[in-house]
């Protein structure tokens, strides 16, 4: 319907970092279409381990709904994703502040900014309803809803929430000093995704690198 192939994505990135998490992630996303995910369970010594160290392959925006638990969508375990999770997959400041800690500190190779079909932040703002919980991230959403209203009424849900992901990531990149110099490095990969929720299935939808 849109977008890159996980594969696309994969061989085109030349830091192997970055094809490396992205890699990671298509295979627990494979592992959890397929309805084997890897068993979860940590004794005392790894759950030790983990205190002490965490390496995690990606950093994913990813919305509060709770049907896109980005651990579960891509079978990873504790320790194997650095989240920020707000309504509406916007780049909230905590978003923000998450990022500046997973790429200053955790060296994260690739952020993910995950959007989801039936997203109800996005359909608030379709149906033009009022309210002013969100503050200002309310009108992030409100301006993806428009760009995509320009391209007609056809699809216009699905296309809204392709909107809202470029969107996080463009502000994600002006507005985050830590992802801007990590990009031009070459030392991270940001990409945006799509959860079509009825298939299980996430697709990418580019990077913005
Ligand atoms: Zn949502």
């Amino acid at each position: 319907m849109f977008g890159q192939s996980w594969e696309e994505a994969v061989s085109s990135e030349s830091n192997p970092r970055i094809a490396k998490s992205l890699q990671e992630l298509w295979l627990g996303h494979k592992r959890f279409r397929a309805q084997r995910p890897q068993a979860q369970s940590y004794s005392e010594s790894e759950l030790q381990h983990i205190a002490e160290n965490q390496q995690p392959l990606a950093a994913i925006v990813a919305c509060s709904d709770s049907r896109v638990a980005p651990e579960i969508l891509f079978d990873q375990p504790l320790g194997g994703i650095f989240a920020s999770r707000v309504p509406g997959n916007v780049a909230s400041d905590s978003a923000k502040w998450m990022l500046d800690i997973a790429v200053t500190e955790l060296k994260v190779p690739l952020v993910l900014v995950l959007g989801h079909t039936g997203c109800l932040a996005i359909g608030q703002l379709l149906a033009g309803r009022v309210s002013s919980a969100g503050g200002t991230l309310r009108f992030d959403v409100q301006k993806a809803v428009h760009r995509a209203r320009l391209g007609g009424a056809e699809g216009l849900f699905d296309r809204a929430v392709v909107e809202n992901v470029r969107l996080t990531m463009e502000n994600l990149r002006r507005d985050s000093f830590a992802v801007q110099r990590a990009i031009e490095r070459g030392d991270l990969g940001l990409y945006g995704g799509y959860y079509q929720m009825d298939l299980g299935e996430v697709r990418l939808l580019g990077n913005g690198g």
